[in-house]
């Protein structure tokens, strides 16, 4: 391991500080992340005095830009790729009666002592007289070791003083793959309630950061195990458990949708298509029911679920943009391909996915793949077996006709012109015809063959070219 402050910033941070006879220190993540052996280039700087001061004289030797956050008593600058936070050592106190803190300027010792575990404690020296010395009051070396979470003080006053912690635990846990101390787990199930306080934005942020995590199921379960999932999520929630007819059980979908959305996480770095894995059967309990002939049925749950994405996003607090669109395609098509692949796949089949998943077809394939999960193995094994069939397929016709992002080749321009007719309802139809018609493969993705199907459906409806 190279040394942690190899770079000469933290020097001119130290030789500021000495000149303004403060001290500095490096502070939480960074130094975890050093002794993990996870390179970061986020760096948080605490001033014992103030750190904005530091962060300003720091922004006029390095000849880098500084923003400040006054009410927040923060700078931040931007320096040979890293990102450098600085801010003054503080203390909290709390009332119980009031959510905001008492902020007052404090030693390096009460800024310890209001972060959240004892990993995230550990500070360097940057001082002449101390540089790179740890201070580590908590011991937080040893739990690194162990690879457990705990907090610094009474985990009950760590976690009611901010009750975001209780996320962030297991969100470490989930990133890090650490168990969390007993006490301070006993302290999340027993301050569960707290959470209702916190907003919505920075519980997304912890739990996209347990999507990320390389298996995401640990931060699920635990996150449900202690209660807190029925606050923040309870749509998950209500996929637990197995009902039993006549001997014949259904999946315990809470289960089933984690082990997708870890298959997926192996695959896939792209978080909307984890958010995608994680909502694909959210429906289910909304649609179950029991048929004597073919046992448990969840029809339309695709259906269901993509219309389940906006409510869910808005209630998150999550962007309503294009990515929530995203999921809700994926979840709305999650059944297509293995569909297909229990009939006879057609080409006209295989087009029509393909026109309707686009650029994402292969984020689709993808997921689909993930969700074959079965205890029986002969049943997965036939159906990997017919989605290996979809997916040849699929290559073969994206080969042959190019349709994925396919647009009819007689515009709707074109017909309006050609009989010089308005914009209508007519129109359309002729344009979806002739659409139909490609898809099905009645005639080819081409120019000559679609222009002479539009003529043909034209004189249909009486149409007159123009002279
Ligand atoms: P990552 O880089 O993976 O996001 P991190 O802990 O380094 O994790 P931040 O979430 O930015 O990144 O937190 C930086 C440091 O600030 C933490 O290491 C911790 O010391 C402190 N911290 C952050 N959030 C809290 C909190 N809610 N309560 C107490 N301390 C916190």
């Amino acid at each position: 391991m190279s040394h942690p402050l190899k770079h000469p910033v933290f020097r001119m941070v130290g030789e500021i500080a000495d000149r303004m006879q403060l001290e500095a220190y490096v502070i939480g993540g960074y130094v975890r992340d050093y002794f993990l052996e996870r390179p970061s280039t986020d760096i948080d700087i605490v001033v014992v005095g103030s750190g904005i001061d530091v962060a300003r004289q720091l922004s006029q030797e390095t000849r880098s830009p500084v923003s400040v956050f006054k009410n927040f008593g923060t700078a931040m600058l931007k320096y040979d790729s890293m990102e450098i936070e600085f801010v003054g050592a503080r203390k909290e106190s709390y009332r119980a009666s009031s959510r905001k803190p008492i902020v007052e300027n404090g030693t390096l010792t009460d800024d310890q002592n209001r972060r959240d575990f004892t990993i995230n404690a550990m500070a360097f020296g940057l001082n002449g007289h101390n540089f790179g010395m740890l201070l580590d009051p908590f011991d937080g070396m040893e739990d690194l070791k162990n690879k457990i979470i705990r907090t610094p003080l009474d985990p009950d006053t760590t976690f009611s003083d901010d009750p975001l912690r209780m996320i962030r635990a297991i969100r470490f846990a989930s990133q890090l793959g650490f168990d969390i101390e007993e006490k301070t787990w006993e302290a999340i199930v027993r301050n569960k309630d707290r959470i209702a306080i916190v907003s919505k934005e920075r519980i997304v942020t912890e739990m996209n950061k347990i999507i990320m995590s390389r298996k995401p199921s640990v931060g699920f379960e635990l996150f449900d195990r202690s209660g807190l999932l029925s606050y923040v999520f309870p749509e998950l929630v209500r996929l637990k458990g197995v009902e039993k007819i006549r001997g014949r059980a259904h999946k315990d979908n809470f289960i089933h949708t984690l082990q997708v959305l870890d298959n997926v996480a192996a695959e896939s770095d792209n978080l909307w298509l984890r958010w995608a894995a994680l909502l694909h059967d959210i429906a289910k309990p909304q649609t179950k029911s029991w048929n004597d002939a073919v046992g448990w049925c969840f029809h339309g749950h695709e259906v269901v679920g993509s219309k389940m994405v906006p409510a869910i996003f808005r209630s998150l607090k999550m962007p309503m943009n294009e990515k929530m669109k995203y999921v809700q395609k994926l979840v709305f098509l999650h059944l297509r391909p293995i569909v297909l692949s229990q009939e006879e796949v057609t080409d006209s089949a295989v087009r029509r996915l393909l026109f309707e998943a686009g650029d994402d077809i292969d984020d689709l394939m993808l997921l689909c793949r993930a969700d074959i999960t079965s205890a029986n193995d002969a049943k997965v094994k036939r159906y990997l077996r017919n989605f290996e069939i979809v997916k040849r397929k699929l290559e073969e016709i994206e080969e042959k006709d190019r349709i994925r992002n396919f647009q009819p080749p007689v515009t709707g321009e074109t017909i309006m012109s050609t009989y010089r007719i308005p914009p209508s309802d007519l129109v359309g139809k002729i344009k979806s015809a002739i659409k139909d018609a490609i898809l099905d493969g009645k005639i080819e993705n081409d120019y000559e063959q679609a222009y002479r199907l539009m003529e043909e459906i034209a004189a249909e409806y009486g149409l007159q070219k123009k002279e």
